[in-house]
């Protein structure tokens, strides 16, 4: 999955030709930021109701967003945040996290217009073309991003979770046919014999499999699993195909015995999971920036007694010790998967708004998987002793709670005014980005409002509403008697005043 995605040499993101864009009618999906500006604008309101929450700070904050696509959700944010002075003022930098530079050019283009892009030691930086005096910073990846106590991170993520790499592994009952000997695992350099392996191998009960991508084998000598079907979407034959691993592998024998949730379906034979250990690491890097980390004194990463401490580089929670005085900031989650179980079968391919075989064209073809929300939040409380967790909501609640209706009617309303020469009301300083051109164009504008916000809030069997899913990582505040556990604005809370 990284290398289709991300590779400098042909991943999906990384390596686009001139002229092809992943993104709208023409490319391959839509996302909810390019189907509304009312998506981003409403993140922003949420950022802004928990710094208003939090204590409004007045130094110190700085926003991040990882997988910023064309770059739109973080420019309907900032034109949303500039209405509001005190903390646009408090803002010192804006982070992106992007791997791919075609990307990174396009929300350069739209975030910074004709600010030069310059390179730096930890990416590429340039400034806002709100405010010049403002830092809009590139990173490949969110440990390049500095961590500092004293500043306040409010980090997005819209539909950057689904594209990081999972791990598949089903439960299979112990063979006496094994073609392998049960003392050995297999490596990607071959099979080797580890002593240390054998006592739990000899162990009755079932065991995690892999589900390995191996070039497609002819018709009579395919080892399939029940989660093959994925492969079976698409016109030909796909050049590969997930097949169950005949030993054990190194993750094999440490992913699934990282949980209980995992641990608990051990003993179901053809139970499959989908683990991805860089979602837990990016979860865990939230949630520590946000509340500081659990140990304060350096521990090692979890190590298997086959593999170097490394191999395992991408597991939360992050070896870092952070010591974080006072928690501050804010995370929001923004995905499609389930709300609390753990993902089976979810890897799929998507080209030109359809799903095909996720074998198919390797590179040429996005790929994605559910987002295992449960698992993230997990991974926060582990990394963090200092954070809680909210949701994760549905999308249509937590936009209908962060008043996405009452957004699509100002809008409309000031389609309308505009249409009639009436100077627009409400926050002066807002350029809005619906309306504002000819009068023939006042329909489409007031229809393009409308037919966005119901998608958005679809709630329907395969409605946006329903599928996607948002969750919050918040500093932890201990219940005081008597009074309701605060909740974060969309998640039940009212905004502080
Ligand atoms: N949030 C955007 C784009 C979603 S597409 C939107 O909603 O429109 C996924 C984004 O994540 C792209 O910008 C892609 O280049 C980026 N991305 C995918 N994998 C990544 C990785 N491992 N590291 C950094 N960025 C990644």
């Amino acid at each position: 999955m990284r290398q289709c995605l991300t590779s400098p040499d042909g991943g999906y993101y990384t390596s686009r030709t001139e002229g092809r864009d992943q993104f709208g009618q023409k490319g391959d999906f839509v996302t909810s930021p390019e189907i509304s500006q009312m998506f981003g604008e409403l993140i922003g309101v949420w950022v802004v109701a928990e710094w208003m929450a939090q204590g409004r700070k007045s130094t110190g904050v700085y926003i991040m967003e990882v997988g910023p696509g064309r770059g739109t959700l973080m420019d309907d944010m900032l034109r949303t945040i500039r209405n509001f002075k005190p903390l646009a003022s408090a803002i010192e930098a804006i982070y992106l996290v992007e791997a791919s530079p075609s990307l990174r050019q396009a929300q350069h283009e739209l975030l910074c217009g004709d600010a030069p892009l310059e390179e730096t030691d930890i990416g590429f930086q340039s400034t806002s073309k709100y405010a010049p005096d403002l830092k809009i910073i590139w990173c490949e990846d969110v440990r390049f991003v500095p961590k500092d106590p004293s500043q306040t991170p409010f980090i997005v993520a819209h539909e950057f979770f689904d594209a990081l790499p999972i791990h598949v592994f089903q439960s299979v009952a112990p063979s006496p046919h094994a073609s392998t000997s049960p003392s050995q695992i297999l490596t990607p350099t071959g099979p080797i014999s580890n002593p240390a392996w054998q006592q739990q191998s000899q162990q009755q009960g079932n065991q995690w499999r892999e589900l390995l991508v191996s070039p497609t084998a002819p018709p009579s000598a395919i080892t399939t699993s029940s989660s093959t079907s994925a492969s079976a979407v698409g016109d030909s034959k796909p050049e590969f195909e997930l097949t169950l691993a005949k030993a054990a592998t190194p993750h094999s024998l440490y992913l699934p015995e990282t949980s209980d949730r995992y641990k608990a379906l051990k003993g179901t034979e053809g139970a499959t999971i989908e683990i991805s250990p860089e979602a837990l690491s990016y979860a865990a890097d939230f949630a520590v920036r946000i509340g500081g980390s659990a140990s304060q004194t350096p521990t090692s990463s979890p190590t298997s007694p086959t593999q170097p401490a490394s191999t395992y580089r991408n597991r939360a929670p992050i070896p870092v010790a952070f010591s974080k005085p006072a928690p501050s900031g804010a995370a929001l989650i923004l995905d499609y998967g389930p709300t609390a179980t753990i993902p089976t079968n979810s890897l799929r391919g998507i080209r030109a708004h359809a799903a095909v075989s996720p074998f198919a064209a390797p590179g040429a073809v996005d790929l994605s998987t559910d987002v295992d929300f449960m698992a993230l939040a997990l991974a926060a409380l582990d990394a963090s002793p200092a954070v809680e967790v909210h949701g994760p909501a549905e999308q249509a609640a937590w936009l209908a709670g962060m008043g996405i209706g009452e957004r699509a009617a100002q809008l409309v309303k000031r389609a309308l005014e505009r249409d009639r020469g009436m100077p627009a009301g409400g926050e002066g300083q807002q350029r809005e980005k619906e309306g504002g051109g000819a009068k023939a164009d006042l329909t489409e504008t007031v229809k393009r409002i409308e037919t966005g916000w119901k998608r958005l809030v679809d709630r329907g069997p395969n409605g946006m509403g329903r599928l996607y899913k948002v969750m919050a990582i918040v500093p932890y505040v201990p219940l005081e008697k008597g009074k309701p556990r605060r909740r974060p604005v969309g998640f039940g809370g009212d905004v502080a005043g």
